[in-house]
C-alpha cells in the first residue's frame, strides 16, 4: 500500500476516479487493544465484519488470538493471518462438508448450534473422524429480543425451553456445553444484553448440567458521525458497556464461567475511510463513483450516520466567498445504472461541492468492504495506508446518511 499522512493527502496526490480506501492501522490496533483490555474473557473477532488479510494480520499482531468464523473461506483467512489462533465456528446452520473441513482441516473445537439436527451432523463427523466428544464445546445459540439496529434473532436461536432440551442432549452425548447469543449489531442499550444474559441464566438453571462457557456474541456499538442539528447521542464507550455486561453476568450468577465475546464492528469501523469522487453535480444531486452496490450498502449501515468531509478539487476555480460554506443536503446517486442505487437519505456537505470534488467518508471499516459487489463491473479495491483516522482530518465535517432501500 502506498502511504500518505491522511486520506485528504492521498486524494490530492492520486486524484482518483475510483473509490480509494484509506487504512489507518494504528487506529485498528488501538481499537482492538481497547476491547482486549476491557473484556476479561477471550475475544474472538467476527471475521465477516471485515476479512481483508491486512485487517486480520493487524488484529493478530494487536493480540487477537481467536476468530469467529462461519465458512471455509473465513477459516482459511483467519488461519492465514494467525496460524495459532483458535477458530470458533459460530454459524448455527452449516453444511456437513464444511463441518468436516472445520474439524479435520482446521482443528475447530467450538461450534454453535440451535437445533438437534445440527448436533447430529456434528456428531456424525466426530464419529467418522474418531474424535472424542469431550474435546468439543457445542454452544447453544439462544434466541433473544432487543432493539439492535439489526435484529438477528428472527433468524437464529433456540427459544429458552428448546435450548434446555438441546443443552441436556449435548451433555448426554458427552460434548461440553456452552451458551451463546448474539443480540444484533450496533446495540446501544444494555437491556438487550441484560435480557440475553437472564435467558442464559434461566437455561443453565433449568438444564441442571455443567456449562463450560458463555459467549456473549458481538453487537458492541462503534462510534459514528452525527447530525449536528440533533442532540448528540454518542454510542456508549465500549469499555463502559463491556463493564456493565460483565456486571450483569456476575449478577446472574454466571461469573464463574469462562467468557467469550465476538466483536466485529466496534473494532474495525474506525480504521478505514473511503474517498469517493463526485462525477457529476446536477442541482442538489451528486452522482458519485460508489454506491449501494459498493461501499455504501444499506444492509448493515442503514441506520448509521457516517462522518463525511468534502475534499475540494484545488484544480477547480472556486468563486470567492466571504463566509464558510454552509452544510446542505445532497441526494446521492451511486455508480451503477441501477435505479435503486440512490441513497434514500441525503449526505450533508458544504454547499459549494461540485463535479470533480472528493468526499471522504469515515468509519467505513465494518461491513462495507465485505458487502461490495461486482455489479455493473464496478468493484472498488484500491487501498492506501494513512497515519491519521478520519477525526484527525481538517476541514468542515458533514455527514452521510445511507439508508437506501428501507426508506426514511
Ligand atoms: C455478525 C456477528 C458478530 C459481529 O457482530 P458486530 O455487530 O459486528 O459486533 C458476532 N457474532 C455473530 C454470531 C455474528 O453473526
Amino acid at each position: 500500500m502506498q502511504r500518505f499522512p491522511s486520506a485528504r493527502d492521498a486524494a490530492l496526490a492520486l486524484r482518483p476516479d475510483r473509490p480509494v480506501y484509506a487504512f489507518d492501522r494504528r487506529a485498528l490496533v488501538e481499537d482492538a487493544r481497547a476491547f482486549l483490555d476491557a473484556f476479561r474473557g477471550s475475544t474472538a473477532y467476527a471475521v465477516k465484519t471485515n476479512g481483508e488479510p491486512f485487517v486480520l494480520e493487524a488484529l493478530a499482531e494487536a493480540g487477537v488470538s481467536a476468530f469467529d468464523v462461519a465458512s471455509p473461506a473465513e477459516f482459511a483467512a483467519a488461519r492465514a493471518a494467525a496460524p495459532e489462533a483458535a477458530l470458533y465456528y459460530m454459524h448455527p446452520v452449516k453444511a456437513q462438508s464444511d463441518i468436516r473441513l472445520a474439524l479435520e482441516g482446521y482443528g475447530v473445537r467450538a461450534i454453535a448450534i440451535d437445533h438437534e439436527d445440527e448436533v447430529a451432523k456434528i456428531l456424525r463427523v466426530v464419529r467418522a473422524l474418531d474424535l472424542a466428544p469431550e474435546d468439543f464445546t457445542l454452544f447453544v445459540r439462544l434466541a433473544t429480543k432487543g432493539h439492535a439496529a439489526y435484529e438477528l434473532s428472527k433468524k437464529f436461536g433456540a427459544a429458552p425451553a428448546h435450548a434446555v432440551e438441546l443443552v441436556r442432549r449435548i451433555d448426554r452425548i458427552g460434548f461440553r456445553v456452552g451458551l451463546t447469543f448474539h443480540v444484533g449489531s450496533q446495540v446501544e442499550d444494555l437491556e438487550s444484553y441484560e435480557r440475553a444474559i437472564a435467558t442464559a441464566a434461566w437455561v443453565k438453571g433449568r438444564a441442571g448440567v455443567p456449562i463450560a462457557a458463555l459467549d456473549v456474541g458481538g453487537g458492541f456499538p462503534a462510534r459514528y458521525g452525527h447530525d449536528r442539528k440533533r442532540p448528540a447521542t454518542p454510542a456508549p464507550a465500549v469499555g463502559a458497556l463491556i463493564a456493565r455486561v460483565q456486571d450483569e453476568v456476575d449478577a446472574w450468577g454466571l461469573g464463574d464461567l469462562p467468557l467469550i465475546a465476538e466483536p466485529g464492528r466496534v473494532i474495525v469501523a474506525r480504521c478505514l475511510t473511503v474517498v469517493v469522487r463526485v462525477l457529476l453535480k446536477k442541482g442538489q444531486r451528486l452522482y458519485i463513483n460508489d454506491g449501494i452496490w459498493s461501499s455504501l450498502s444499506d444492509s448493515w449501515t442503514g441506520k448509521i450516520t457516517l462522518p463525511a468531509r468534502l475534499i475540494p478539487d484545488p484544480a477547480r476555480r472556486r468563486s470567492r466567498r466571504a463566509a464558510a460554506p454552509k452544510l446542505a443536503p445532497f441526494r446521492v446517486c451511486g455508480a451503477t445504472c441501477d435505479s435503486v442505487d440512490i441513497l434514500s437519505r441525503p449526505f450533508w456537505l458544504p454547499d459549494d461541492v461540485d463535479t470533480g470534488d472528493w468526499i471522504e467518508i469515515g468509519h467505513i471499516g465494518a461491513y462495507s468492504l465485505a458487502l461490495r459487489t461486482r455489479f455493473n463491473g464496478f468493484y472498488p479495491d484500491d487501498f492506501v495506508a494513512v497515519d491519521a483516522a478520519f477525526e484527525e482530518g481538517e476541514g468542515q465535517e458533514g455527514y452521510a446518511t445511507l439508508e437506501s432501500r428501507a426508506g426514511g
